[in-house]
């Protein structure tokens, strides 16, 4: 889903088996056929579709026969988890032990030292910034953090 999005997991999920063409996938899944184009080509970047090429013997024009090869796809999955997971990481470590400052409208968020430098009044809206508690940031990606550990762990321990 984060790879192709909503219209394109549509896609992923509906389409025939087999070798197909882009029409007919447009037409057998209701996705428009420029997401479809756009769909296949993402997968065929991550390895996750092939094509291969056919020339009409009668109109001598090339047509694209598409395949879906999700055989990599536990691979897939385990690289974006472990990206993800380390994005989570280098989030929570920036989190903790620091202090942040924010107005009423949240326009941003400043350490410390940077809102005394402002004199804490809001760059953008110049209101007054204020003590913001990040610890319901902490806590909901330390929760994250060690549910995505034991997908990951379970799956390709
Ligand atoms: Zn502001």
């Amino acid at each position: 889903m984060s790879l192709v999005g909503e219209e394109g997991f549509k896609v992923v999920r509906n389409m025939p088996e087999g070798e197909v063409t882009d029409e007919k996938i447009a037409e057998v899944t209701g996705v428009l056929l420029n997401i479809v184009r756009r769909t296949l080509f993402i997968l065929y970047e991550n390895r996750l579709a092939s094509y291969r090429r056919v020339r009409d013997t009668d109109s001598g024009w090339l047509t694209y026969l598409w395949k879906l090869d999700l055989s990599t796809m536990d691979r897939q999955l385990e690289l974006e988890s472990r990206k993800l997971l380390k994005n989570l990481k280098t989030k929570l470590e920036f989190e903790e032990g620091k202090v942040f400052y924010t107005c009423k409208k949240q326009c941003n968020r400043f350490l410390f030292e940077t809102a005394s430098e402002l004199e804490f009044i809001c760059p953008v809206c110049g209101e007054e910034l204020e003590y913001q508690d990040n610890e319901m940031i902490i806590n909901a990606l330390k929760k994250r953090i060690s549910s995505l550990e034991e997908m990951t762990q379970g799956a390709y321990a």
